[in-house]
C-alpha cells in the first residue's frame, strides 16, 4: 500500500512537560516517520480556525485558550494508512476511555489536556496539512 499523510500536534501539555521525545517516539515506533515538523505558538485566530468545526461546542473557548496557553508541535507523519495508524496510537479523546499503550493512556491528564491532536479523515488531512505548512517545508 502507498504511503499517505496525515497531521499531528503536540499539544501545550505535553510540550510544557517536555515530552516532544517521548510522544515523537511513540508515532514512529507505530511505524510513521516525521516528515515535517516546527515549534510554533498558535495565535488565538489560528486556534479558532483550526477547531472551527467545534465553535458552537461548550468547551470551545476553553480548547481555544488551552491550545494557546503554550508552545505545540505541528508535524506531519507518512506512513501505510497514516490517519488510521495515527488515531489507533492517539487513543480515545477522553483518556480515561484510551486503550493502554496508546499517546493519551500513557501521557494526557485529561479530556482537553490530552496531549496530541491527530486529523480524523484524509480529507481533514491535506487541509490541516495545508493550514501549518508550504509544500516546501515537507520532505519525505
Ligand atoms: P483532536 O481533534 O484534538 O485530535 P479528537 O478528534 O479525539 O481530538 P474532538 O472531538 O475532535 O476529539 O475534540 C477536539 C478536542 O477538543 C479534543 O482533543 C479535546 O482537546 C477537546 N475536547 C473534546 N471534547 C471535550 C470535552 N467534552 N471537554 C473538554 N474538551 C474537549
Ligand atoms: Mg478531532
Amino acid at each position: 500500500m502507498a504511503a499517505t499523510r496525515t497531521f499531528s500536534i503536540i499539544k501545550p501539555d505535553a510540550t510544557r512537560r517536555n515530552l516532544t521525545g517521548a510522544v515523537t517516539k511513540m508515532l514512529e515506533d507505530a511505524g510513521l516517520r516525521v516528515v515535517a515538523s516546527k515549534r510554533i505558538h498558535m495565535t488565538r485566530e489560528q486556534a479558532e480556525e483550526f477547531y472551527g468545526v467545534h465553535r458552537e461546542r461548550p468547551f470551545f473557548a476553553d480548547l481555544v485558550a488551552f491550545m494557546t496557553s503554550g508552545p505545540v508541535v505541528v508535524q506531519v507523519l507518512e506512513g501505510e494508512d497514516a490517519v488510521t495508524r495515527n488515531r489507533d496510537v492517539m487513543g480515545a479523546t477522553n483518556p480515561e476511555n484510551a486503550a493502554e499503550g496508546t499517546i493519551r493512556k500513557t501521557y494526557a491528564e485529561s479530556i482537553e489536556a490530552n496531549s496530541v491532536h491527530g486529523s480524523d479523515s484524509a480529507e481533514n488531512a491535506e487541509i490541516e496539512i495545508n493550514f501549518f505548512f508550504k509544500p516546501e517545508e515537507i520532505v519525505g
